[in-house]
């Protein structure tokens, strides 16, 4: 019962969010309302394409061309949500960090940050509006629509609700990849602070993982070494135990040893999720 109780608070803390992986995962029902959708996304390109115009600490402000109309251009935004919390866990996770260990790897950090941070997007085009998908992302389940939220459902043009995004918004998702730089620049500019602050944090607990793991190979060593050598000869000063004793005599292996164990498996867990 508190299983199924612990299920639904974890669906409920789940399901207000949505992440750009998120959205293109909803996105994949599109072929259904426009079978054709993909190719009027690559028109976009042949018409002008994209360009990123503005960023501030929490906006990337896009302008996209038509994929028909001649010489016009919408306003598409992706709204970062929780931004700080996202590299927290991001920085903390050392897969992500260069190969000598030494710090957070700004491209890596900035690729995984782009997929998995929650975004409210926005398009300025009649489409993004009437086929539906403000209203999708507006629901709560995703609360993924940048400014007021819509709730007239497009019970005509997509009663289905298929989608998420118009074709100018699936034309930035697409060219966030090639923009994997500018988001690295930009995790720099707005947020160095607070990145070498996650780093010095998991730094602290690497540490304390380290000295736990030497401390623990230390007792494991000195639980096995009467076993190993029944000859009695001198143990070396570092394996605790004292000569002539033997391990049951002297030392049970102790609570604290599986305590020590039990730290260190949730703090390298925290480094290898
Ligand atoms: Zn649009």
């Amino acid at each position: 019962m508190m299983d199924g109780l612990f299920e639904r608070i974890k669906e409920s803390v789940k399901i207000c969010e949505a992440s750009i992986r998120d959205l293109k995962r909803k996105q994949r029902t599109i072929s259904w309302l426009y079978p054709t959708f993909q190719d009027r996304v690559n028109k976009i390109g042949d018409m002008g394409g994209l360009r990123l115009t503005n960023t501030d600490d929490d906006n990337w402000d896009f302008k996209v061309h038509s994929g028909t109309k001649k010489d016009t251009w919408y306003d598409c935004v992706i709204h970062f949500v929780n931004v700080k919390d996202t590299l927290k866990k991001l920085v903390m996770n050392r897969r992500l960090w260069t190969i000598n260990k030494e710090r957070v790897d700004l491209r890596k950090l900035a690729s995984e940050f782009v997929e998995t941070v929650n975004v409210q997007t926005f398009c300025s085009c009649p489409s993004d509006l009437y086929s539906g998908f403000h209203y999708i992302r507006g629901l709560p389940r995703y609360d993924a629509k940048y400014t007021n939220p819509e709730h007239r459902p497009p019970k005509k043009r997509n009663p289905r609700q298929y989608g998420a995004q118009c074709k100018h918004l699936s034309a930035v998702m697409k060219a966030l990849p090639f923009y994997n730089t500018a988001i690295a620049k930009w995790l720099n500019q707005f947020y160095s602070k607070e990145i070498a602050e996650y780093q010095e944090l998991a730094k602290k607990e690497l540490g304390v993982a380290k000295a736990g793991a030497k401390e623990l190979t230390k007792r494991m060593e000195s639980e096995k070494k009467p076993m190993e050598r029944p000859d009695g000869r001198p143990e070396r000063p570092s394996s605790g135990i004292r000569r002539g004793k033997t391990h049951l005599e002297d030392e049970k292996p102790t609570e604290t040893t599986e305590d020590l164990r039990d730290t260190l498996r949730k703090v390298w867990g925290s480094f290898n999720k």
